[in-house]
């Protein structure tokens, strides 16, 4: 995990061949300093996922595509949204020299490492999560979700590691410092999902399979790691998961030590 929060996501998973960014929302200077803090070098990448179109996903993405000559998958949809969106002054769109269209629901390789994108609920064009399948492992990637539909928990199930949005306490949430539109936007269906709600999956619905299992896009102003950590603590320990579950907190402002299986 490079990076997590509104502030830019970026995540690497790596098989031993094969290596792909997972969002690119934290600019092209900062993506290639901190693959280097980890012993990683951005040349080795062989592609870049795009979850959604939000700058925090893809913030840095034409550079990154652009110095490494990568391909760059994208839904069709998420990838119409992103050219509208970075349209310049004389309404010309952005290019990817080597972009790959997929679709949620039909996976596809990269490399060696079996990709499957699921839709989640979320305000974007066409958003998605991942499931990462190499070397008899499978991680699962879920941020930017209102909710979680049963259709995502069937995507999660048997991850080895399980990346999970923790986005906001929600009595934080509702005394902080957003306008009222905003607090309503996050809070619903297509917004963030809460600890509250995380917990709530951890409890009664997750399969107690993963060796790791990462809390991400941690609100700045409406969380506290330490509260995130403490409510998913609970949920896992009331499933006698804590102590084959580990624990970890993505952060905004530094790259996670790199997790191995
Ligand atoms: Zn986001
Ligand atoms: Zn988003």
């Amino acid at each position: 995990m490079l990076a997590s929060g509104s502030r830019g996501n970026c995540a690497v998973v790596a098989s031993a061949s094969t290596k792909i960014l997972v969002d690119a929302g934290i600019s092209g200077r900062e993506t290639f300093k901190r693959l280097k803090s980890m012993g990683e070098d951005a040349h080795s990448l062989s592609a870049i996922l795009v979850t959604h179109e939000h700058s925090d996903h893809i913030y840095g993405l034409v550079t990154l595509a652009k110095r490494l000559s990568i391909p760059v998958f994208m839904t069709g949809a998420t990838h119409q949204a992103w050219a509208r969106a970075l349209r310049d002054e004389h309404g010309e769109k952005p290019r990817l020299d080597k972009f790959e269209r997929f679709e949620a629901g039909y996976r596809f390789h990269v490399g060696d490492i079996e990709v499957k994108p699921f839709t989640i609920p979320h305000d974007a064009a066409d958003p998605v999560g991942f499931t990462f399948r190499a070397e008899g492992v499978k991680i699962g990637i879920a941020t930017d979700l209102g909710y979680l539909p049963v259709s995502v928990r069937d995507h999660l199930r048997g991850c080895d590691v399980l990346v999970m949005e923790s986005n906001h306490d929600l009595e934080m949430l509702r005394v902080g410092p957003y306008p009222w539109s905003v607090k309503q936007r996050v809070m619903s269906r297509v917004g963030h999902l809460s600890n509250d709600a995380l917990a709530d999956f951890l409890m009664n619905d997750y399969d107690n399979n993963a060796a790791f299992v990462v809390l991400a896009h941690l609100s700045e102003q409406n969380n506290h790691p330490e509260i995130a950590r403490r409510e998913a603590e609970k949920a896992l320990s009331s499933r006698g998961g804590l102590f084959q579950n580990r624990l970890l907190l993505a952060s905004q402002t530094e790259a996670l030590a790199p997790i191995q299986l």
